[in-house]
Parts: structure tokens; sequence; C-alpha cells
């Protein structure tokens, strides 16, 4: 049994995880979704600029700083593990996952955000490129052109007859769903990951399939329609034991303190009077739940972790 699990690896699980680390705990962490970041992957471009001491860098630069950390000590990662259920036992918790698995620890974190939102499709690379439009322009645009159209069918469908001007459309999905009057059309499978650069005046872009197999396509033009999709597995769970937000945040003493034995809640789902949702505010937390989680196993641990620049196991890295 570990000593934390941590439930999502946004933010503020990533830096929990680290900061359990450097308490000596041994951490599990689970996440629903197929990646670690929690919403910085949905802002994957965006350039952060109110982390202290580092310099302003993309979101998607951020999660593999947080990432990289998080890996300082051992941790545990679960992906495609949406947690839908905690059981409390006498002496620890038991972590219940939406396939039926049971996870064990004696104390958890949780750090599930407002839920799992994603961005569909999510595009890698140079999502700001000027050859993709997240809209439909007008069908000048795409005379002619080589065209991929990314988006829900109901959405590629419509945007398909506009596009009878151009000189090929590759869609994702099965070639059956799509009526046959379409004849500039390319039917190809749908891709787990859609990774773009732009190379002079055309989009060089990768398909990542299951099994991680790729497929290069070079196209002039990217239509993605981008749609949000939410849930929280955990939402339910929570409302039965705490006072929740509408978007499933646990309204919490603050510092990552529950009034539940052994389970904290930290980042952007805990709320509490002046809480500010940022990264920073969720690292903090993580630091300060790691501390209390540590006496709270241990009542002779000391009450504060020792600082990094002193902290014998990180001495040994160097
Ligand atoms: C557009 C935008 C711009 C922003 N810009 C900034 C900025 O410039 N600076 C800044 O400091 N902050 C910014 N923020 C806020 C910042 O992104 C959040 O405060 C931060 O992501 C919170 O981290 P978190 O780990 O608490 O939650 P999240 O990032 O939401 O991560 C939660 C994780 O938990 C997972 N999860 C949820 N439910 C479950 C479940 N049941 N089982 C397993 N896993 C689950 C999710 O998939 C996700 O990975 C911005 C937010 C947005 C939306």
């Amino acid at each position: 049994m570990e000593d934390v699990i941590i439930i999502g690896g946004g933010p503020a699980g990533l830096y929990s995880a680290f900061y359990c680390g450097m308490r000596g705990l041994s951490v599990k962490l689970v996440e629903g979704s197929s990646q670690l970041g929690g919403k910085l992957n949905f802002y994957p471009e965006r350039i952060i600029w109110d982390l202290g001491g580092v310099e302003p860098r993309p979101a998607k630069e951020v999660v593999a700083a947080l990432r990289e950390q998080a890996a300082t000590f051992p941790t545990k990662v679960l992906l495609n593990q949406a947690v839908v259920a905690l059981k409390q036992q006498a002496e620890h918790w038991q972590v219940i996952t939406k396939e039926g698995q049971v996870h064990e620890a004696k104390a958890v974190i949780v750090a599930t955000g407002t839920g799992m939102v994603a961005k569909q499709p999510v595009i890698w690379g140079d999502a700001q490129a000027p050859q993709i439009d997240y809209k439909l322009a007008t069908a000048e645009r795409y005379r002619d052109q080589t065209v991929l159209l990314y988006g829900s069918f109901a959405k590629v469908k419509r945007a398909l007859k506009k596009l009878t001007v151009a000189k090929k459309v590759i869609v994702f999905g099965a070639e059956k769903k799509f009526p046959a009057e379409f004849t500039n059309l390319h039917v190809i499978p749908e891709p787990l990951r859609v990774t773009v650069k732009e190379v002079e005046n055309q989009l060089a872009v990768t398909l990542t399939f299951p099994g991680e197999n790729v497929q290069p396509l070079l196209v002039d033009c990217l239509v993605a329609f981008q749609q949000v999709n939410h849930a929280h597995p955990l939402k339910s769970e929570l409302s039965k034991r705490f006072e929740i937000s509408e978007f499933g945040q646990v309204t919490t003493l603050g510092q990552g303190k529950t009034d539940l034995a052994g389970l904290f809640a930290v980042g952007d789902a805990s709320q509490y009077e002046g809480k500010m949702n940022m990264i920073a505010g969720a690292i903090y937390e993580g630091l300060q739940t790691a501390n209390q989680i540590a006496v709270y196993l241990n009542n002779e641990a000391e009450p504060v972790g020792k600082v990094s620049t002193h902290h014998p196991e990180l001495l040994k890295k160097l």
C-alpha cells in the first residue's frame, strides 16, 4: 500500500507528487485522461508569465518541467484511470476507478481541478500556424487546396458542402458515414494525436495512431473545429462528503486541509475564502499538504520539510 494516492495529474497533483517525495512518502498518481498537465494542455501554446522566477514560457513547457520535477522521486503514474469513488477504511483509503480497480493508500490528495476538461481535437506543434483555421473561412480560401478537416461528424459534414472547391479533402472516420457525392474526399482512421509543423507555405502533419504508428501528411490547410469536452467523474462522490461548487470543487479549510482524516484537496479542486485558482497557489498547497501528510502518518515527523538546497536525497543527485 502506498503512503499517498494523488488523484489528478495537473500542476497541483504533479507538484504534490514531488513534495511528497521530498518528505520521503511513497506516491501513486492516478490521472483520468491520457496525459499529465491538467488544464495546461488546454492552452499549450499560451505564454505563462506569472510563475515566480521562471521566464515566460508556453504552457506545454511548464507541463514538461512539472512532469520532470514530479519524476525526481519514484512516483507510480497511472493514466486513463478516472477515479469515481473513495472509501474510508479503518486506517486507510480506497480509491476506486471507473474500470473497478481499487488502489489503496494511507492518505489521499484530491487534485482533480474542475474535472477532466479537454479541447478536442488538440493540435500539437505549430498550433497557431496561418494554415490552420479553427473556424471555416470562405470557400475561396480552400479552392484547389489539399485540406485536412478535423472535428465532430456533424460539423465536418456541413463543412464538406463548402469544400467542394478544394482539390482534395482529408477527413477522419469511417468511409461509409460520408455521402458518396463528395468525390474529392479521402477518409482515413481517427488518430490519437495530430502534430503540425509549418513547412514553407504548407503544413507537415504527423498523425499518431494507437501503438505509436505514425503517418505523415502534407496539406495546404487544416480546418480544426475545436469543442470542449468536460466530465467530473468524482463530483458525485465528493458531493456526499463535502460542500462542493457547481464545478465539483471542494470547500476546504485551506492549505489542503479537509475535516476528513487522511483526505486532502489541493489546487483548483480546493476552494476557500481568498483562494486564487493559479499554478503558484496549487504549488503552495501541494507543499503544505505533503508536510501535513508526513506528520499525519508519523507524529514524530518534522512538521516542515528540509529546504531543497539542503535536502539529503537531492544533494545525492548532484
Ligand atoms: C485559459 C487559461 C489560462 C490560464 N492561465 C494561467 C496563468 O497564466 N497562470 C496561472 O498560474 N494559472 C493559469 N490558469 C489556471 C491554471 O491552469 C489552473 O489554476 C491550474 O491548471 C490548476 O491545476 P490543478 O492541478 O489544480 O487542476 P487541473 O489543471 O484542472 O488538473 C486536474 C487534473 O485532474 C484530472 N482529473 C479530474 N478528475 C479526475 C478523476 N476523477 N480521476 C482522475 N483524474 C482526474 C484532470 O484530467 C486533470 O489532469 C489558466 C487557466 C485557463 C483555463
